[in-house]
Protein backbone atom coordinates (compact mmCIF):
# COMPACT_ATOMS: atom_id res chain seq x y z
CA UNK A 1 0.00 0.00 0.00
CA UNK A 2 2.63 2.27 0.63
CA UNK A 3 4.75 1.52 -2.28
CA UNK A 4 1.63 2.12 -4.15
CA UNK A 5 1.65 5.20 -2.78
CA UNK A 6 4.83 6.43 -3.08
CA UNK A 7 5.03 5.14 -7.00
CA UNK A 8 1.52 6.46 -7.67
CA UNK A 9 0.28 3.24 -8.70
CA UNK A 10 -3.22 3.61 -10.80
CA UNK A 11 -4.27 -0.20 -10.34
CA UNK A 12 -3.78 -0.56 -7.23
CA UNK A 13 -6.54 -1.72 -4.85
CA UNK A 14 -8.32 -3.33 -2.76
CA UNK A 15 -10.69 -6.00 -4.08
CA UNK A 16 -13.23 -8.21 -2.25
CA UNK A 17 -12.01 -12.08 -3.34
CA UNK A 18 -14.57 -15.47 -3.00
CA UNK A 19 -14.47 -18.86 -2.55
CA UNK A 20 -16.45 -20.57 -5.68
CA UNK A 21 -17.26 -24.30 -5.35
CA UNK A 22 -17.98 -25.80 -8.64
CA UNK A 23 -20.79 -28.59 -8.76
CA UNK A 24 -18.29 -31.79 -10.48
CA UNK A 25 -21.74 -33.38 -10.53
CA UNK A 26 -23.97 -31.33 -12.26
CA UNK A 27 -26.49 -31.18 -9.93
CA UNK A 28 -27.90 -28.05 -8.92
CA UNK A 29 -29.78 -24.87 -10.00
CA UNK A 30 -27.15 -23.52 -13.02
CA UNK A 31 -28.75 -20.01 -12.77
CA UNK A 32 -28.40 -19.99 -8.87
CA UNK A 33 -27.29 -16.32 -8.47
CA UNK A 34 -25.27 -15.21 -5.28
CA UNK A 35 -24.75 -11.96 -3.27
CA UNK A 36 -21.55 -11.03 -3.90
CA UNK A 37 -21.09 -10.60 -7.58
CA UNK A 38 -24.44 -11.10 -10.39
CA UNK A 39 -21.82 -11.59 -12.99
CA UNK A 40 -21.20 -14.56 -11.57
CA UNK A 41 -23.97 -18.11 -12.68
CA UNK A 42 -27.02 -16.88 -13.34
CA UNK A 43 -29.07 -17.39 -16.81
CA UNK A 44 -26.91 -19.57 -19.52
CA UNK A 45 -24.49 -20.55 -17.12
CA UNK A 46 -23.83 -24.41 -17.39
CA UNK A 47 -23.40 -25.33 -13.70
CA UNK A 48 -23.92 -24.33 -10.06
CA UNK A 49 -21.75 -23.14 -7.83
CA UNK A 50 -21.61 -22.01 -4.23
CA UNK A 51 -19.84 -18.31 -3.49
CA UNK A 52 -18.55 -17.51 -0.15
CA UNK A 53 -16.69 -14.59 1.03
CA UNK A 54 -13.01 -15.29 1.31
CA UNK A 55 -11.42 -11.41 1.99
CA UNK A 56 -12.74 -7.99 1.38
CA UNK A 57 -9.15 -6.04 1.26
CA UNK A 58 -7.24 -8.24 -1.06
CA UNK A 59 -4.35 -6.56 -2.44
CA UNK A 60 -3.97 -6.20 -6.21
CA UNK A 61 -2.07 -4.52 -8.58
CA UNK A 62 -1.57 -5.11 -12.56
CA UNK A 63 2.08 -6.19 -12.63
CA UNK A 64 3.55 -4.66 -15.68
CA UNK A 65 2.89 -0.99 -13.93
CA UNK A 66 4.54 -1.71 -11.01
CA UNK A 67 7.07 -3.57 -12.83
CA UNK A 68 7.52 -0.55 -14.91
CA UNK A 69 7.15 1.87 -12.16
CA UNK A 70 10.23 0.49 -10.51
CA UNK A 71 12.10 0.57 -13.19
CA UNK A 72 11.59 3.96 -13.86
CA UNK A 73 12.77 4.54 -10.29
CA UNK A 74 15.75 3.26 -10.72
CA UNK A 75 16.86 4.83 -14.09
CA UNK A 76 15.43 8.21 -12.29
CA UNK A 77 18.22 7.20 -9.38
CA UNK A 78 20.93 6.46 -12.03
CA UNK A 79 20.79 2.99 -13.28
CA UNK A 80 21.33 2.43 -17.06
CA UNK A 81 18.28 0.26 -18.54
CA UNK A 82 19.91 -2.36 -21.57
CA UNK A 83 16.57 -4.23 -23.03
CA UNK A 84 17.06 -6.53 -26.00
CA UNK A 85 20.06 -8.50 -25.50
CA UNK A 86 20.76 -10.96 -23.35
CA UNK A 87 23.72 -11.63 -20.61
CA UNK A 88 25.54 -14.85 -22.04
CA UNK A 89 28.09 -15.15 -19.22
CA UNK A 90 29.13 -13.27 -16.13
CA UNK A 91 32.90 -13.09 -15.68
CA UNK A 92 35.48 -13.70 -13.06
CA UNK A 93 38.90 -13.57 -11.85
CA UNK A 94 39.09 -17.02 -12.76
CA UNK A 95 39.26 -15.67 -16.39
CA UNK A 96 42.37 -13.83 -15.98
CA UNK A 97 44.20 -15.97 -13.07
CA UNK A 98 42.77 -19.73 -14.08
CA UNK A 99 41.48 -22.11 -11.84
CA UNK A 100 44.27 -21.41 -9.61
CA UNK A 101 42.49 -18.30 -8.30
CA UNK A 102 42.08 -18.86 -5.20
CA UNK A 103 39.77 -16.05 -4.17
CA UNK A 104 36.99 -16.25 -6.97
CA UNK A 105 35.40 -12.78 -7.45
CA UNK A 106 33.02 -11.27 -10.33
CA UNK A 107 34.45 -8.91 -12.77
CA UNK A 108 31.74 -8.15 -15.02
CA UNK A 109 29.31 -9.88 -17.93
CA UNK A 110 28.89 -10.21 -21.08
CA UNK A 111 26.38 -9.65 -23.76
CA UNK A 112 25.29 -11.76 -26.88
CA UNK A 113 26.50 -8.93 -29.37
CA UNK A 114 29.65 -9.61 -27.62
CA UNK A 115 29.71 -6.28 -25.63
CA UNK A 116 31.31 -6.65 -21.58
CA UNK A 117 30.05 -4.78 -18.78
CA UNK A 118 32.62 -4.44 -15.88
CA UNK A 119 31.40 -5.02 -12.33
CA UNK A 120 32.39 -5.79 -9.08
CA UNK A 121 28.70 -6.89 -8.10
CA UNK A 122 26.32 -9.04 -10.14
CA UNK A 123 22.46 -9.78 -9.40
CA UNK A 124 21.13 -12.74 -11.00
CA UNK A 125 17.56 -12.03 -11.62
CA UNK A 126 16.55 -14.33 -14.71
CA UNK A 127 13.49 -15.99 -13.00
CA UNK A 128 13.71 -19.63 -14.42
CA UNK A 129 16.50 -18.80 -16.57
CA UNK A 130 18.43 -18.38 -13.54
CA UNK A 131 19.77 -21.67 -13.26
CA UNK A 132 21.93 -21.46 -16.33
CA UNK A 133 23.98 -19.19 -14.14
CA UNK A 134 25.18 -22.99 -12.91
CA UNK A 135 26.37 -23.61 -16.30
CA UNK A 136 28.68 -19.99 -15.64
CA UNK A 137 30.09 -19.80 -12.50
CA UNK A 138 30.03 -23.94 -11.46
CA UNK A 139 27.17 -23.15 -8.44
CA UNK A 140 24.44 -25.53 -7.92
CA UNK A 141 20.75 -23.26 -8.87
CA UNK A 142 18.34 -25.89 -9.45
CA UNK A 143 15.25 -24.23 -11.00
CA UNK A 144 11.44 -25.68 -12.09
CA UNK A 145 9.68 -23.54 -14.79
CA UNK A 146 6.22 -24.08 -14.05
CA UNK A 147 4.63 -23.20 -17.31
CA UNK A 148 1.25 -21.91 -17.49
CA UNK A 149 -1.91 -20.70 -19.77
CA UNK A 150 -3.43 -17.57 -19.06
CA UNK A 151 -6.41 -15.98 -20.84
CA UNK A 152 -7.85 -12.10 -20.60
CA UNK A 153 -10.80 -10.19 -21.39
CA UNK A 154 -10.01 -7.65 -22.40
CA UNK A 155 -12.23 -4.16 -21.46
CA UNK A 156 -12.19 -2.61 -24.89
CA UNK A 157 -13.90 -5.72 -26.49
CA UNK A 158 -16.35 -6.10 -24.03
CA UNK A 159 -18.15 -2.71 -22.68
CA UNK A 160 -20.85 -4.77 -20.97
CA UNK A 161 -18.59 -6.92 -19.24
CA UNK A 162 -16.64 -4.55 -18.04
CA UNK A 163 -19.62 -2.40 -16.85
CA UNK A 164 -20.98 -5.20 -14.61
CA UNK A 165 -16.72 -5.79 -13.40
CA UNK A 166 -16.46 -2.46 -12.65
CA UNK A 167 -19.99 -2.22 -10.35
CA UNK A 168 -19.02 -5.32 -8.40
CA UNK A 169 -15.34 -6.20 -8.57
CA UNK A 170 -14.80 -9.17 -7.39
CA UNK A 171 -11.94 -12.08 -7.68
CA UNK A 172 -12.32 -15.46 -7.62
CA UNK A 173 -10.89 -18.62 -6.53
CA UNK A 174 -12.30 -21.29 -8.41
CA UNK A 175 -12.20 -25.30 -7.04
CA UNK A 176 -11.02 -27.77 -9.27
CA UNK A 177 -13.97 -28.02 -12.07
CA UNK A 178 -15.41 -30.81 -14.69
CA UNK A 179 -11.97 -28.90 -17.60
CA UNK A 180 -9.42 -29.82 -15.31
CA UNK A 181 -9.29 -26.24 -14.16
CA UNK A 182 -9.07 -24.29 -10.75
CA UNK A 183 -9.90 -20.51 -12.35
CA UNK A 184 -8.32 -17.74 -10.78
CA UNK A 185 -10.46 -14.71 -12.09
CA UNK A 186 -8.63 -11.17 -11.77
CA UNK A 187 -10.95 -8.33 -12.85
CA UNK A 188 -8.52 -5.68 -13.04
CA UNK A 189 -9.14 -1.90 -12.19
CA UNK A 190 -9.54 -1.10 -15.83
CA UNK A 191 -12.27 -3.30 -16.80
CA UNK A 192 -9.96 -6.18 -18.45
CA UNK A 193 -10.93 -9.82 -16.81
CA UNK A 194 -7.52 -12.12 -16.37
CA UNK A 195 -8.01 -15.97 -15.63
CA UNK A 196 -4.92 -18.12 -15.24
CA UNK A 197 -5.65 -21.60 -13.00
CA UNK A 198 -6.38 -22.78 -16.85
CA UNK A 199 -4.88 -26.76 -15.26
CA UNK A 200 -2.36 -28.64 -17.18
CA UNK A 201 0.79 -26.84 -16.13
CA UNK A 202 3.65 -28.24 -18.10
CA UNK A 203 7.10 -28.62 -15.63
CA UNK A 204 9.94 -27.27 -17.55
CA UNK A 205 13.03 -29.34 -16.20
CA UNK A 206 16.13 -26.92 -15.13
CA UNK A 207 18.14 -28.87 -17.97
CA UNK A 208 15.80 -27.54 -20.75
CA UNK A 209 15.59 -24.35 -18.94
CA UNK A 210 19.81 -24.12 -19.42
CA UNK A 211 19.00 -24.60 -23.11
CA UNK A 212 16.80 -21.44 -23.18
CA UNK A 213 13.71 -23.78 -23.70
CA UNK A 214 11.44 -22.16 -24.01
CA UNK A 215 13.58 -18.88 -24.36
CA UNK A 216 12.41 -15.82 -22.55
CA UNK A 217 9.48 -14.19 -23.73
CA UNK A 218 8.62 -16.94 -26.25
CA UNK A 219 6.32 -18.54 -23.89
CA UNK A 220 3.13 -20.01 -26.56
CA UNK A 221 -0.54 -21.12 -24.75
CA UNK A 222 -1.52 -24.13 -24.54
CA UNK A 223 -4.46 -24.17 -26.82
CA UNK A 224 -6.37 -27.21 -24.85
CA UNK A 225 -5.59 -25.89 -21.95
CA UNK A 226 -6.80 -22.09 -23.45
CA UNK A 227 -9.74 -23.86 -24.83
CA UNK A 228 -10.75 -25.82 -21.33
CA UNK A 229 -10.37 -22.83 -19.16
CA UNK A 230 -12.37 -20.61 -21.53
CA UNK A 231 -15.77 -23.56 -21.43
CA UNK A 232 -15.30 -23.81 -17.91
CA UNK A 233 -15.67 -19.67 -17.47
CA UNK A 234 -18.28 -19.47 -19.82
CA UNK A 235 -20.49 -22.14 -18.02
CA UNK A 236 -19.67 -19.91 -14.37
CA UNK A 237 -19.92 -16.28 -15.82
CA UNK A 238 -21.56 -16.17 -19.21
CA UNK A 239 -22.58 -12.67 -19.30
CA UNK A 240 -18.83 -11.68 -19.25
CA UNK A 241 -17.62 -13.90 -22.22
CA UNK A 242 -21.20 -13.37 -23.62
CA UNK A 243 -20.03 -16.78 -25.81
CA UNK A 244 -16.79 -15.56 -27.08
CA UNK A 245 -13.29 -16.56 -26.95
CA UNK A 246 -11.10 -14.82 -24.70
CA UNK A 247 -9.10 -11.48 -26.70
CA UNK A 248 -5.98 -12.95 -25.41
CA UNK A 249 -4.30 -16.10 -24.46
CA UNK A 250 -1.30 -16.58 -23.37
CA UNK A 251 1.30 -17.97 -21.14
CA UNK A 252 4.25 -17.41 -18.64
CA UNK A 253 6.25 -19.43 -16.50
CA UNK A 254 7.01 -19.38 -12.32
CA UNK A 255 10.52 -20.13 -11.24
CA UNK A 256 10.44 -22.96 -8.96
CA UNK A 257 13.43 -24.10 -6.66
CA UNK A 258 12.71 -27.56 -5.37
CA UNK A 259 11.70 -26.70 -2.30
CA UNK A 260 9.58 -23.69 -2.99
CA UNK A 261 11.36 -21.39 -1.27
CA UNK A 262 12.90 -18.40 -3.46
CA UNK A 263 16.71 -17.97 -3.59
CA UNK A 264 17.86 -14.69 -2.07
CA UNK A 265 21.46 -13.78 -0.89
CA UNK A 266 25.48 -14.36 -1.88
CA UNK A 267 26.11 -16.79 -4.01
CA UNK A 268 28.42 -19.47 -2.18
CA UNK A 269 31.85 -19.29 -3.39
CA UNK A 270 32.22 -16.49 -5.51
CA UNK A 271 32.59 -13.48 -4.12
CA UNK A 272 30.27 -10.17 -5.72
CA UNK A 273 27.58 -12.74 -6.77
CA UNK A 274 24.25 -12.16 -5.78
CA UNK A 275 20.97 -14.03 -6.55
CA UNK A 276 17.34 -13.15 -6.29
CA UNK A 277 14.93 -15.80 -7.93
CA UNK A 278 12.45 -18.93 -7.70
CA UNK A 279 9.39 -16.68 -6.44
CA UNK A 280 7.09 -19.72 -7.83
CA UNK A 281 3.70 -17.84 -7.19
CA UNK A 282 4.83 -15.20 -5.35
CA UNK A 283 7.23 -12.99 -7.20
CA UNK A 284 4.79 -9.93 -7.99
CA UNK A 285 4.45 -9.71 -4.06
CA UNK A 286 7.93 -10.50 -2.99
CA UNK A 287 9.54 -8.73 -6.02
CA UNK A 288 9.56 -5.25 -4.09
CA UNK A 289 10.40 -6.40 -0.73
CA UNK A 290 13.22 -8.79 -2.35
CA UNK A 291 14.59 -5.37 -4.08
CA UNK A 292 14.74 -4.13 -1.14
CA UNK A 293 16.58 -6.67 0.62
CA UNK A 294 18.89 -6.74 -2.32
CA UNK A 295 20.23 -3.44 -2.07
CA UNK A 296 20.59 -3.70 1.35
CA UNK A 297 23.03 -6.80 0.73
CA UNK A 298 24.68 -5.23 -2.17
CA UNK A 299 24.88 -1.40 -0.37
CA UNK A 300 25.31 -2.01 3.18
CA UNK A 301 26.74 -6.04 3.30
CA UNK A 302 23.80 -7.23 5.28
CA UNK A 303 20.22 -7.30 5.27
CA UNK A 304 18.20 -6.40 7.78
CA UNK A 305 16.49 -9.77 7.86
CA UNK A 306 17.44 -13.09 8.57
CA UNK A 307 17.75 -14.71 5.09
CA UNK A 308 18.69 -18.32 6.32
CA UNK A 309 15.81 -20.24 5.02
CA UNK A 310 16.19 -18.49 1.46
CA UNK A 311 20.39 -19.34 1.30
CA UNK A 312 21.29 -20.52 -2.15
CA UNK A 313 24.12 -22.55 -0.65
CA UNK A 314 21.53 -24.72 0.66
CA UNK A 315 21.39 -26.80 -2.55
CA UNK A 316 25.34 -27.25 -2.18
CA UNK A 317 26.88 -24.11 -3.80
CA UNK A 318 29.78 -24.07 -5.75
CA UNK A 319 30.16 -27.74 -7.99
CA UNK A 320 33.77 -28.95 -8.55
CA UNK A 321 32.19 -30.39 -11.90
CA UNK A 322 29.56 -28.59 -14.04
CA UNK A 323 26.21 -31.14 -14.05
CA UNK A 324 25.60 -32.65 -17.18
CA UNK A 325 28.34 -30.50 -18.92
CA UNK A 326 31.61 -31.63 -20.22
CA UNK A 327 34.81 -30.85 -18.65
CA UNK A 328 36.54 -27.90 -18.95
CA UNK A 329 35.79 -24.16 -18.72
CA UNK A 330 33.27 -22.26 -20.62
CA UNK A 331 32.54 -18.83 -21.69
CA UNK A 332 29.11 -19.21 -21.97
CA UNK A 333 28.17 -21.69 -24.45
CA UNK A 334 31.66 -21.74 -25.47
CA UNK A 335 34.74 -23.88 -24.24
CA UNK A 336 37.85 -22.41 -23.20
CA UNK A 337 39.75 -24.72 -22.55
CA UNK A 338 42.49 -25.73 -19.74
CA UNK A 339 40.76 -28.98 -19.44
CA UNK A 340 41.52 -30.59 -15.80
C1 LIG B 1 -0.21 -17.57 -14.36
C2 LIG B 1 0.62 -16.92 -13.27
C3 LIG B 1 -0.02 -16.23 -12.24
C4 LIG B 1 0.73 -15.63 -11.23
N1 LIG B 1 0.07 -14.94 -10.23
C5 LIG B 1 0.79 -14.34 -9.25
C6 LIG B 1 0.15 -13.60 -8.20
O1 LIG B 1 -1.08 -13.51 -8.14
N2 LIG B 1 0.91 -13.00 -7.27
C7 LIG B 1 2.26 -13.07 -7.27
O2 LIG B 1 2.89 -12.50 -6.39
N3 LIG B 1 2.91 -13.75 -8.26
C8 LIG B 1 2.21 -14.40 -9.24
N4 LIG B 1 2.85 -15.12 -10.22
C9 LIG B 1 4.30 -15.33 -10.12
C10 LIG B 1 5.14 -14.19 -10.65
O3 LIG B 1 4.70 -13.81 -11.93
C11 LIG B 1 6.61 -14.65 -10.70
O4 LIG B 1 7.01 -15.14 -9.44
C12 LIG B 1 7.51 -13.48 -11.08
O5 LIG B 1 7.18 -13.00 -12.36
C13 LIG B 1 8.97 -13.88 -11.06
O6 LIG B 1 9.69 -12.72 -11.30
P1 LIG B 1 11.23 -12.76 -11.71
O7 LIG B 1 11.61 -11.35 -12.01
O8 LIG B 1 12.01 -13.52 -10.70
O9 LIG B 1 11.26 -13.65 -13.03
P2 LIG B 1 10.65 -13.33 -14.46
O10 LIG B 1 9.39 -12.55 -14.33
O11 LIG B 1 10.62 -14.63 -15.19
O12 LIG B 1 11.73 -12.37 -15.11
C14 LIG B 1 13.00 -12.86 -15.49
C15 LIG B 1 13.56 -11.90 -16.51
O13 LIG B 1 14.91 -12.28 -16.80
C16 LIG B 1 15.10 -12.16 -18.20
N5 LIG B 1 16.22 -13.03 -18.59
C17 LIG B 1 16.27 -14.39 -18.61
N6 LIG B 1 17.48 -14.80 -19.02
C18 LIG B 1 18.22 -13.68 -19.26
C19 LIG B 1 19.56 -13.45 -19.69
N7 LIG B 1 20.40 -14.46 -19.98
N8 LIG B 1 19.99 -12.17 -19.83
C20 LIG B 1 19.16 -11.12 -19.53
N9 LIG B 1 17.87 -11.28 -19.11
C21 LIG B 1 17.42 -12.54 -18.97
C22 LIG B 1 13.76 -12.57 -18.82
O14 LIG B 1 13.65 -12.04 -20.12
C23 LIG B 1 12.79 -11.92 -17.84
O15 LIG B 1 12.52 -10.60 -18.21
C24 LIG B 1 2.13 -15.72 -11.25
C25 LIG B 1 2.77 -16.40 -12.30
C26 LIG B 1 2.02 -17.01 -13.29
C27 LIG B 1 2.75 -17.75 -14.41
Amino acid sequence: KELAKELGLSTWREITTLSVTRDTRGRGNAQKTNQYARWIGGEGAGEAADVTLMDTETAQVTPSEVTLALIKGAVENGAQLIEGVTVTAILTNEEQEGEAADHPRVSGVVLEDGRRIEADKVIVAMGPWSTKVQDWLNIRIPMTGIYSTSLMYTAENSPEAKEMIMKEPRALFCSEDNYGSHLEVYPRSNGDVYICGCGGSRYVTEEELRNYEPSPGREVADSSRATAAYQSFNSLAPSITQGRLPDVTQACMRPCPPDALPMIGHLPGVEGAYIAAGHNCWGILWGPVTGKIMSELVLDGRSSIDLKHFDPKRFGGRMSTPVGRARGRHRGEQQVGEQW
